[in-house]
Parts: structure tokens; C-alpha cells; sequence
């Protein structure tokens, strides 16, 4: 079932990350962390549909999305940044592969970060934040997606890395299987991994080699 949205509000989150939200529509219901796909109701655009994470709650009134903008693709997430409140947007049902699991290490790259926005705000809601942990890599610090509230998550312990700037304040490291062992007492615990392919496939098999069964990795490329 296809839902058409207008735009509530539109606001940047970093230098090309926008948050964008809307009245939820009667009928359409999710998990946190599920994702649907977005596109303009606009001539010409119908047909460019792609996939983006709810991450608002589903009790939430509004419909939140945490988007990614890349100018120099000339697609879909352009025109997404230059969107004012009252355009449309159509939206599909809900679907995705990362559901919470259990509390665990949450390691996200870049947009990779928008499921864990789900599920950590509504562990937070919950009180259920206890043994969950968020490794962030992005290329430099401004990057960082809403680094003061995953600052502010009573009971979550957050590690940032930067592939790209050497800050004196941030790790300035890939997260590779060094990173993983100095950063975690022990590797018994679930893990969650969500970012670019490459990234994906380089943790999960890291996280493998170090004895965690697949039943204990959850993944999905951004
Ligand atoms: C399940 C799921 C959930 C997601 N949720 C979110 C979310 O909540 N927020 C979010 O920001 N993103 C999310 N993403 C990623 C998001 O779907 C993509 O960023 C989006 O589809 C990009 O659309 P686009 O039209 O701007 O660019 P694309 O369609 O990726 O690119 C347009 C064109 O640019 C070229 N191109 C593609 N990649 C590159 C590249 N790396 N360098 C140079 N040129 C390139 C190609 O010719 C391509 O046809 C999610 C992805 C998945 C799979």
C-alpha cells in the first residue's frame, strides 16, 4: 500500500544530513529500525524509489527520516535536501533486516547509523540501554550523526572513530580487528553492523574469526 506525505518540517542535522518529518499516515505501521521506500511525487521523479529507515517510534505522531545527502550523485537524496515543507513524498510498507535482538554492540558507519537511531531511542524510552554500546565510524568529526544524543543515552557507552581526520580528539582509525579487540573486553556479546558494503562484510567476518556465530551477528548494508 503506497501512503503520499507532505512534508511537516525539514532541518539539517550536519553539513548533509536532514531530518525530515511528517503526520504519520493512518494504516502504516513498523519496527523499530525498519526501513520503506521513499520517493518524490513529483513528474519524472515516481519511478526513483529508494530505501530509507523510520527513525522516529512507531507510537511517534510523526514520521521521522534521517537522510543522507549526495549532491554529486544527481539522484534521489539532491533533490531530498532541497525539499520545503508541503512537497510530497509516497512511501511503501515497511520492511528490513535489522530488528533488536538484544542489547549488544551497535557498530554503525555513517548512515549506516539510522537503524540504531530506532533501536537505541527506543531501548532509551524503555530504560533498557544496559549493556549496549555504539561504535560510530565516519570520515571527520562533522560528519558525526547526532553525536550529543548518543552523548546524552543514559547507559549507552559510545566510542567515535574518523577514517578521515586526524582531530587529536578522535581516534583516527579504521575499525579493523586491533580496534575491536582493544575496544571490547570480549567478544561474547550480540553485535549489530550496519554501513557501507565493504565495511559490513570486513566486520562480520572479523567479528567470526573471533568465535561469534552468525546467530549473533546482525547485518545490513546501507
Ligand atoms: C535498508 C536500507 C535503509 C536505508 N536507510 C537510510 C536512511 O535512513 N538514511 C540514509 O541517509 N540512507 C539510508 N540508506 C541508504 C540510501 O538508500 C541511499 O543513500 C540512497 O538510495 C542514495 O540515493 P541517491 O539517489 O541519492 O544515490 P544513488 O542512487 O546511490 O546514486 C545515483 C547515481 O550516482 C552514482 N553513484 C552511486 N554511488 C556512487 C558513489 N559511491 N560515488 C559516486 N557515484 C555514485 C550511480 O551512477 C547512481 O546511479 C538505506 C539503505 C538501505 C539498503
Amino acid at each position: 500500500m503506497l501512503h503520499t506525505l507532505a512534508v511537516k518540517s525539514i532541518e539539517p542535522v550536519t553539513h548533509n544530513v536532514y531530518r525530515l518529518r511528517f503526520d504519520k499516515p493512518e494504516g502504516f505501521s513498523f519496527k523499530p529500525a525498519q526501513a520503506t521506500l521513499l520517493r518524490l511525487d513529483r513528474d519524472g521523479w515516481r519511478d526513483n524509489k529508494h530505501p530509507f529507515t523510520m527513525t522516529s517510534l512507531p507510537d511517534d505522531p510523526c514520521l521521522e527520516f534521517t537522510i543522507k545527502s549526495y549532491p554529486e550523485r544527481h539522484g534521489l537524496t539532491e533533490q531530498i535536501a532541497r525539499l520545503a515543507p508541503g512537497d510530497r513524498v509516497i512511501i511503501g510498507n515497511a520492511w528490513g533486516a535489522i530488528t533488536d535482538s538484544g542489547p549488544g554492540v551497535f557498530i554503525a558507519g555513517g548512515a549506516g547509523v539510522t537503524p540504531f537511531i530506532a533501536i537505541l531511542r527506543d531501548r532509551e524510552r524503555r530504560g533498557a540501554l544496559a549493556g549496549c554500546r555504539l561504535i560510530f565510524s565516519n570520515p571527520r568529526e562533522e560528519d558525526i550523526i547526532l553525536r550529543d544524543e548518543w552523548e546524552a543515552m543514559k547507559g549507552l557507552d559510545t566510542v567515535f572513530t574518523l577514517t578521515a581526520e586526524d582531530n587529536g580528539k578522535l581516534p583516527n582509525r579504521m575499525i579493523d580487528a586491533a580496534f575491536l579487540e582493544e575496544t571490547l573486553e570480549n567478544f561474547d556479546d550480540r553485535f549489530y553492523v550496519c554501513g557501507p558494503p565493504k565495511m559490513v562484510e570486513a566486520i562480520s567476518n572479523i567479528l567470526m574469526e573471533h568465535g561469534v556465530p552468525e546467530d549473533r551477528i546482525t547485518v545490513e548494508a546501507a
